[in-house]
């Protein structure tokens, strides 16, 4: 088994760490607590949640015009979207499940585990 291959190893029912690795270089951070609060999201939602950011590594965050502190450099944070889904439904029930940031943004929403941020 290669290093890539086992980033494709099962973290929760319907994760694998590969979802989570920076898109230009690969280097992965995960807070167990993300994935497993997108997995309760991925259940209340009933489909496959597409994970567009997780963790991005500090020069692809800059070349993205990411804050400089984004959770996204501390595995703390995904974009993500579901087909079919509207993103104001989506951002509700993470609101629900307890994630502490919620950015609203066309046609994808932020989730962070930070506490006690709220939606922007
Ligand atoms: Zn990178």
């Amino acid at each position: 088994m290669t290093a890539g291959e086992m980033n494709d190893f099962p973290l929760t029912k319907n994760f694998n760490l590969r979802e989570f690795q920076c898109t230009c270089c690969g280097q992965v951070k995960l807070h167990p607590l993300l994935v497993q609060r997108l997995q309760l999201l991925r259940e209340r939602v009933g489909k496959p949640l597409v994970v567009n950011s997780g963790y991005r590594c500090p020069r692809h965050n800059a070349a993205l015009g990411g804050a400089p502190q984004s959770y996204h450099l501390r595995g703390m944070a995904a974009d993500i979207r579901v087909a079919g889904v509207s993103i104001a439904q989506l951002a509700t029930w993470a609101e629900d499940l307890g994630f502490g940031g919620i950015g609203i943004y066309p046609g994808f929403i932020h989730v962070d585990i930070r506490p006690g941020k709220g939606r922007w």
